[in-house]
């Protein structure tokens, strides 16, 4: 039983994507067919014709390429979140098939910083509820109750697919300061991995504000150059060719 940490890994995405979705792209403006258009595609700059799309709003082409990301040290708060998603696909481990013999836990940044003992504090709540578990698990033998005095704390792990689309749209929204902070972490993290595997499609993902204006009028963070050098910053560790785990250290520490 103990504190979990947030862990991202990019498990697959589409063969050649920006290839997909320029194909997909020009398709639906050539008399060709389909092999000759992905031969001249291939020869050709399909990172070009991906940033025209773009630019002109014609984005159905880019749900074309899929991203499926393994995700663990996250919270069931922050589950409940990122499953509002509906365009995204979801596999969650269970509660109710999973006995909780091991629990572990994430604990939020605001109690981690009041010092040791806020945080052994919150390890002794975690372990009570903990025992709780345990005992209904003992009177009922149903894991899908017992886990009824499970906190939102309670670490859990899911696999998730978004196809590029949604993937930009879910930057937008929780790569932004607005965003709260776990869910915060987890998309930078996904921008990171998403952004070394296809950079044309998300060079410039991330909070709206990082390529355009900010949607929150009066309720902005007010830190518009601080996002896009933190975006900056993400590119030269691309390019240093940073690990899964630094980009996971730059995801924690930054957002
Ligand atoms: C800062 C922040 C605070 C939030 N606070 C709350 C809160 O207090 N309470 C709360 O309940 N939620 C809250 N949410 C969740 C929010 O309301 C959305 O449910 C969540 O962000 C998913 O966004 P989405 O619907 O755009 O995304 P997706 O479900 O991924 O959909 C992507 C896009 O597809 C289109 N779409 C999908 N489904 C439909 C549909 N049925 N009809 C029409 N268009 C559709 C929309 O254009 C949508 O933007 C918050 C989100 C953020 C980022």
């Amino acid at each position: 039983m103990g504190k979990s940490r947030l862990n991202v890994r990019l498990l697959s995405c589409t063969k050649e994507p920006i290839v997909t979705i320029a194909l997909s792209g020009k398709l639906c403006y050539s008399p060709s067919g389909i092999g000759e258009l992905k031969q001249s595609v291939q020869s050709g700059s399909p990172e070009a014709f991906l940033d025209k799309l773009l630019d002109s709003g014609h984005l159905s082409p880019i749900e074309h390429a899929s991203f499926t990301f393994g995700i663990e040290g996250v919270s069931r708060a922050l589950l409940a979140q990122i499953t509002r998603h509906r365009i995204a696909s979801f596999s969650v481990q269970s509660q109710r098939y999973v006995k909780m013999d091991e629990f572990n836990y994430i604990v939020p940044p605001s109690i981690g910083t009041l010092g040791e003992e806020a945080e052994r504090e919150y390890g002794r709540q975690m372990r009570l509820m903990h025992e709780w578990y345990l005992e209904w698990m003992k009177k009922t033998g149903a894991a899908e109750d017992a886990r009824f005095v499970l906190p939102n704390a309670a670490e859990t792990r899911f696999i998730v697919t978004m196809n590029a689309r949604e993937l930009l749209h879910f930057f937008n929204l929780r790569c932004c300061n607005r965003a709260q902070w776990e869910i915060r972490k987890l998309a930078f993290a996904m921008l990171a991995l998403a952004r070394r595997e296809a950079p044309a499609l998300f060079c410039e993902a991330g909070s709206s504000c990082i390529s355009g204006s900010c949607p929150e009028g009066r309720m902005s963070c007010g830190k518009k150059a601080e996002m896009q050098q933190a975006s900056k910053k993400l590119n030269e560790l691309l390019s240093n060719g940073a690990t899964d785990e630094e980009l996971m250290e730059w995801a924690i520490d930054f957002a």
